[in-house]
This record gives C-alpha cells, structure tokens and sequence, in this order.
C-alpha cells in the first residue's frame, strides 16, 4: 500500500466525505482525488516520468496536498522546501537533488529569478496562484512556467498512474540530521505510509477525527502526522496557512477539531490567552506535541488550563518521522517522549553500539518501516547514520523499566564544564519552571579556563526579574558548574519556522 492508492480507496468509499478545510471551504475526498489525478496526468503530459524529481514549495494550502499527492501517484519523487528559504538555500537543494520541476506559489516566482540560471536540470516552474496580483505573462521565467490551476483544469479524471513499488522513493527531506550540512533523507512509499499508518493506530486517528494542520507541510512532523495520518483513515485536515493563536481557536471552535499537534513554542503561545479561549478547545479530545522537548512546567500548566492532555512524541526526518509516543492507553508521563510505537524498535547504546543499562544515557537509535533507505548522494553520511540495520539519531536518551524514553539532549549540544557534562535541557527545565519565566535556551560557549561554560537566554513575562533572581532559582536544584554563568535577557528568541529555538544562532551570538 502507498498514501497515493489509499487516497483513491478513501475516495471510493467515503467520496462525499470532507478531506480538508482551507478558509472555511470544505473539500471532499472525491474532488481530492480527482485534482490528484488531474494534475497527475498533466505531468505525465509535460514529460515526466515515475522516477523524476520535484520539488514542492508551497504554503500550507489545497495545492500543497494536491500537488503532493499528484506526483506521488505519478511515481515522482517530491522535495519538500521551506518557501522562506533564500535563493541561494533553494539553489543548493534544487541542484544536490536533481530536482526537474518545481511546483510553487507566483509570488515567490522571483525568488527563481536569480538562480534560474544554475538551475540547468530544471524545465518547468509550475506556478500556484496566491490570490496576489501577479503578471505571469511578462514574467522573466514565463516560458518555463506552467499554471497549477490551468493544469488541473485540462487533467483527465480516468488517469491511472503507473504500478508503485513499495521501496520507490517517494520522498526526499532535506535536513540537517546529524552534521551541519543539508542531506536529503530519502524516504519511500512503504517509510512513509507505514509511519502515518502507525501513528494513525497507535493515536487512535480514525475517521471521525478533524486534525488541525498548524504545522509548516513542507516538515515531516506535519507531513505524517496533520496530514498523512488523517488522509489515509478517511479524517479531515484542517488547513491552517500559518499559526496564530487567535486562528487555531477560532478554526478549532467553528470546525469542530479533535486533535491539535503543534511543537512546545505554539503550546507556549496557546497558552497566554487560555483564560478568555478555554471553551474553544472543549473538543479537542488529543493534543499532539513534537519537534523539540516540551518543558514539563508548560505541559503542566496547558493541560490544566485547557482540560486536555498533551501527548509528546518523537521523531526525526530520517524516520518518517516518529519512533516513539505516549501512549493513551497507559498513564503519559511528562518529560517523556513515551514508548516504541506500533512495528517500531528504540533502543539506548553506548560508544560501541551495546544497549546501556535501564536508567543510563546513551545514543538513542532506531529500527523499523518508517527508517530512511540513505542520504541521496551523500553515501558517506549514509554509512555514519545507518549502521548494522540501525539509525543512530544522534539524540541522547535514556529508557525507564517500563520502556518510556526521555530524550535527554541533542549529542551535539552537550555541554563540558570542566569535564562534567552538562545537558542543557536540565537546566532549561529548571528556569522554565520559574512562574515569570516564558521561552528559554541554554548553550555551552567557550570558556579559558573551563573550556566551556552554561549561557542562558530568557524571555521573562515580568520586567523586574533580574539575572540574580533566577541565578538563586538555579542554586536551589542544581549543581554549582550547571548554574549559567550568565543569564541573558531578549525579547524573544530565535527559531526555525517549525517554531524549533536555534541554540546554534544564540551560541554563534556569542562567540561572533
Ligand atoms: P527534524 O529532522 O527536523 O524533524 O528534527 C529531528 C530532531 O528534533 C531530533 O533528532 C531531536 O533532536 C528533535 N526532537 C524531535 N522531537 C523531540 C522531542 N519530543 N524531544 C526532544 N527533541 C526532539
């Protein structure tokens, strides 16, 4: 099975069933599928071929689905890109994954401009209308461009895409994983349906579920979990084009949703105005949390505020993503990412690959259906990341007796002070546990005596906390060499459009 044939399998049992909500419109699972097919056939009709890469840089929207789907059904293997990349980030991407078409919004068509002309692999710029004003026709690049919607228009309903192997590439995520460099995980048919269909189980995603897309699409977490999951069990996706809090209550209240995800920031955000929207999440039956560790003073505080609870989970790109879960049959614990989902094995090793003690920290890694076949031409980083059937994540983790994992840092962000190891998210959890203290990042940065000493940043709710205040709040729960030696105040901090804080920017602050 592949998302692709079990869309058309949706589409032929529930076809009046709604498939997913974008600015309050309601789209059924039968015009889904017969944009999927359209589009489908119209690729095929400009030339491409099961095999052929491209990429997708779109904002959340129907054409971000349509066009995913369209190509997987036929056989391409599709790049998801962060529209706000630059020109240059896209041009690395586009070249390293040999990317033939790009499917996009017009108005990030300039963004194209500059770079058109290292791009000597890629034929047609399919352009999806933004609503904007737009002059296509004298556009520099028109006689590459094709329209998204003009396309669909002139597709063929009857199109029947070529047979899909389980092992095809279907899609290839570019990440930083482990190193700095961007490699393209390749994920295929069977990685992908398997994880969402797992997810699906192990969450109880069914039906009736109406799952709010928050999320960035062009991300895995959403990709599986906001979108894959719900799709391929007949759900509804409720598209949201970017995150604010005030939408995900209104989106939640009007279209009745069950499950939210969203990573540890926008709980952080949901959660300021919880006293004047409580009623709004009075449906929500499950929220879903990932992407980052979600500080136990904040799932805490949210799920008493809202009357619900917080599962975390975990995964990461190389996996499709998710290895691990709370579960909801059996109690969650907070500051943990839960169990093995469905089909899928973690395991704690040390040095040499032999699995720690319960209790002890060492390298998480993972087995199953949903780990990546390779980098995409990178095969020494391949051979660093998967080794004896295994995926080294490169997180530290250790395991409880009841097989629940605590994800303790990235391996990369270990701190050494003075030869004591210092993982930052200790700390952090202990100045988040400070009633006036909102978002935090703590970061190793080079110290001449010690090698390297603990900064923090934090963004306080109340201006009269001072560096000493949360100084003496450390003293009482940690060691002396894990107390930040400086405590740093911003307004806010800097992150990723995933909501993800980047240590390294904050890191690089300092040493620069
Ligand atoms: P990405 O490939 O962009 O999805 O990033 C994956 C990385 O996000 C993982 O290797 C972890 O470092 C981090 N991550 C994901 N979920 C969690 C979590 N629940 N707790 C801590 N870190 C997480």
């Amino acid at each position: 099975m592949n998302l692709s044939d079990q869309l058309s399998i949706t589409a032929k049992n529930y076809p009046s069933k709604t498939a997913y909500v974008f600015q309050d419109e309601e789209t059924s699972y039968m015009e889904l599928e017969s944009s999927v097919k359209k589009f489908a056939s119209q690729l095929e009709k400009l030339g491409y071929q099961k095999g052929d890469h491209v990429a997708l840089i779109v904002g959340n929207s129907p054409y971000y689905i349509a066009g995913l789907y369209g190509a997987l059904r036929l056989g391409l293997v599709v790049i998801p890109i962060n529209p706000l990349y630059t020109p240059h980030e896209m041009s690395y991407i586009l070249n390293n994954g040999d990317v033939k078409a790009v499917i996009t919004m017009d108005i990030l068509l300039d963004k194209f401009v500059a770079i058109d002309d290292q791009l000597p692999k890629v034929n047609h710029y399919i352009s999806c209308e933004s609503g904007a004003e737009v002059d296509l026709d004298n556009h520099t690049l028109s006689s590459k461009m094709k329209s998204f919607t003009v396309m669909v228009q002139g597709g063929s309903v009857d199109y029947v895409g070529p047979n899909i192997n389980e092992d095809d590439a279907a899609i290839i995520l570019y990440t930083s994983g482990t190193t700095g460099k961007p490699k393209g995980a390749i994920l295929s048919h069977h990685n992908l349906y398997s994880n969402a269909r797992d997810v699906a189980d192990y969450l109880t995603i069914t039906r009736e579920d109406r799952v709010v897309a928050a999320l960035p699409m062009f991300h895995v977490f959403c990709l599986t979990v906001s979108l894959n999951a719900p799709l391929i069990n007949g759900g509804t996706v409720l598209i949201m084009p970017t995150f604010s809090p005030s939408e995900v209550f209104r989106m939640t209240k009007d279209h009745h949703a069950t499950v939210f995800a969203g990573v540890p920031t926008m709980y952080n955000y949901l959660l300021q105005s919880a006293k004047e929207n409580k009623d709004s999440f009075s449906g929500i039956r499950l929220c879903i949390s990932g992407g980052a560790s979600m500080p136990v003073s904040l799932l805490k505080d949210f799920e008493q505020a809202f009357d619900v609870n917080i599962s975390e989970g975990y995964g990461l790109s190389e996996a499709s993503p998710v290895t691990c879960f709370n579960p909801l049959d059996r109690p969650r614990k907070p500051g943990s990412i839960g169990r093995s989902i469905i089909h899928v094995e973690n395991k704690v090793v040390d040095e040499r690959g032999d699995e720690v003690e319960i209790g002890e920290v060492g390298e998480l890694i993972v087995q199953g259906p949903n780990v990546m076949q390779g980098y995409y031409n990178f095969p020494e980083e391949t051979s660093v990341a998967l080794r004896d059937g295994w995926l080294y994540t490169g997180d530290m983790a250790q395991m409880d007796d009841e097989g629940y994992f605590y994800i303790v840092d990235r391996k990369k962000d270990l701190i050494l002070v003075g030869g004591y190891n210092v993982y930052p998210r200790e700390v952090e959890e202990v100045l988040y546990s400070h009633p006036n203290v909102m978002e935090v990042a703590v970061v190793g940065v080079p110290d001449p005596e010690l090698g390297e000493a603990v900064r923090s940043f934090v963004v306080v709710s109340d201006p009269t906390i001072t560096e000493e205040i949360l100084a003496d709040f450390c003293k009482e729960q940690l060691v002396k060499y894990k107390i930040p030696t400086q405590i740093e105040f911003l307004d806010e901090l800097p992150k990723n459009t995933t909501g993800k804080i980047l240590r390294r920017s904050l890191r690089d602050k300092v040493t620069n």
